[in-house]
């Protein structure tokens, strides 16, 4: 059974806990709202806040690993 979208789910998590209903953009991992149109950081500032963001995140969210909640890798 298809939901409203045909794409493959997008497999993040809303705030409320449960898995997004978003389609995956094409050749992405995420859908529009969990970064799919995203490009990343570009400047090499922006790439030294989201490195810290993301060690802020594991240290705050020890599971999240487990979950399969992290980051994506060579994002950069
Ligand atoms: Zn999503």
């Amino acid at each position: 059974m298809q939901r409203r979208s045909s794409r493959p789910p997008c497999g993040a998590h809303t705030r409320r806990g449960t898995p997004c209903q978003g389609g995956k953009i094409p050749g992405r991992k995420r859908c529009k709202w969990h970064g799919g149109l995203s490009t990343g950081p570009r400047t090499e500032a922006g790439k030294r806040k989201s490195l810290q963001n993301l060690v802020q995140f594991r240290t705050a969210n020890p599971g999240a690993a487990a979950r399969g909640d992290q980051p994506e890798e060579g994002c950069c």
